[in-house]
């Protein structure tokens, strides 16, 4: 039988030291032998010892009680009585202790610690998540895809199907903890029954021994493998979009459900479409010939080339519509348009021939090509010739 230490000791605090304080030095010893974080083998006990000094001394009634009859006075309080006041999440908030994203920050293992609740760290545990990054061009994003992708993700050992025992040899029923991975520990103190339950030592919480194990998981039950998994992109996909394939994630842990696949999809910049959306945006060069007289020209899509009439008069800049060569609406039927913005572009070399046609061109216009723009041209001109 080990004498109890006094509460105000093992929390190293005075005797008349506020809640506040108690809480701080909580805390602080809480960081320490954490068993998720301590390598101290007797961190569970000390855990467990702290935390039963700071249930007791953050509870005014619990408090008092132990201040006036010390150990003896507690003898009323069952281990959940001791406990029920602790606001764990409050205490390791912002810890991250516990490590899975699904994890309620160190919970499992305090309740494991402590008794209560027991039986969490052997129960079935979802499998993570996992994401896979994948990426297509704009075609793809336009057409929809349907693809075999191999992802790495943890799976139950196909050799021993999850036993761990390599097959054809023998797993017994662990007889220390009797099959169920945990075990038992009852102390009796002058202050009553004081039990804990642990994963039992023996087995390391499985509940069952093999004798020799897998060779392939090495008695894990789990392999790394690569799967071969069917995807298929809608038509229409964004970039950035998160596509989740269910149950395709690691395998989950003692019958738990496995976790669930991301595929994280990266849609390419293409070369000669710009995306807004499910509209595309596309710069048609012409020359100023076609810009003035009009003309038809062949304009790429992603479904082939389509014929664009330019009107005579032609602004370079100006955007015309061309209606369902878009992407595909993602949520709805029918698709966006293209937008090409026609681009004039003025010759750099001229042969003599064209520069003669094209100086008689002037001489013939005079000012009339400015004529619609007489606004403009016209205050210009008056600028330049005063
Ligand atoms: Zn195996
Ligand atoms: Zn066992």
């Amino acid at each position: 039988m080990v004498e109890k230490r006094d509460y105000y000791e093992i929390l190293g605090v005075d005797k008349g030291s506020t809640k506040k304080d108690i809480k701080k030095a909580y805390r602080k010893l809480a960081m320490e032998y954490h068993p998720d974080v301590s390598e101290d083998p007797q961190a569970a006990e000390k855990f467990k010892e702290i935390s039963e000094a700071y249930a007791i001394l953050s509870d005014e009634e619990k408090r008092n009680t132990y201040d006036q009859h010390g150990h003896a006075g507690m003898s009323g309080f069952s281990q959940e009585d001791i406990f029920n006041n602790i606001n764990f999440e409050d205490i390791f908030r912002g810890f991250g202790f516990g490590g899975s994203s699904r994890g309620g920050g160190g919970f499992e293992n305090i309740f494991d610690i402590f008794g209560f609740g027991g039986g969490r760290r052997n129960g079935p545990q979802q499998g993570d998540d996992i994401l896979y990054e994948m990426e297509i061009t704009l075609e793809d994003a336009a057409n929809g895809l349907e693809n075999n992708i191999e992802v790495p993700h943890k799976m139950t050992c196909p050799r021993c199907n999850g036993s761990r025992a390599e097959p054809g040899t023998d797993t017994r029923t662990c007889d220390v903890c009797g099959g169920s991975g945990q075990v038992r520990q009852v102390q009796n103190t002058p202050l009553g029954q004081f039990a804990t339950i642990r994963p039992c030592g023996n087995c390391r919480g499985e509940g069952s021994i093999i004798d020799r194990p897998c060779t392939e998981c090495h008695g894990n039950g789990i392999v790394r493998q690569k799967s071969t998994i069917n995807i298929k992109i809608p038509p229409g996909v964004e970039d950035g979009s998160r596509l989740r394939v269910p149950s395709e994630g690691d395998v989950g842990k003692r019958g738990g459900p496995p976790g669930d696949l991301y595929v994280h999809v990266r849609v390419k910049p293409h070369n000669l479409f710009q995306r807004d959306g499910s509209n595309l945006h596309y710069e048609q060069p012409i020359s100023f010939v076609q810009a003035s007289l009009g003309d038809k020209v062949e304009v790429p899509t992603l479904d082939g080339a389509v014929d664009l009439k330019i009107p005579s008069g032609t602004q370079s800049g100006t955007s015309f519509r061309i209606k369902g060569h878009g992407m595909p609406h993602l949520r709805w039927n029918g698709k966006g348009n293209l937008y090409v913005k026609v681009k004039v572009v003025t010759p750099k070399k001229l042969s003599p021939k064209q520069k003669e046609l094209l100086q008689e061109f002037a001489d013939i216009s005079g000012d009339e090509i400015y004529n619609e723009e007489k606004g403009f041209f016209g205050k210009v001109k008056d600028a330049i010739s005063h």
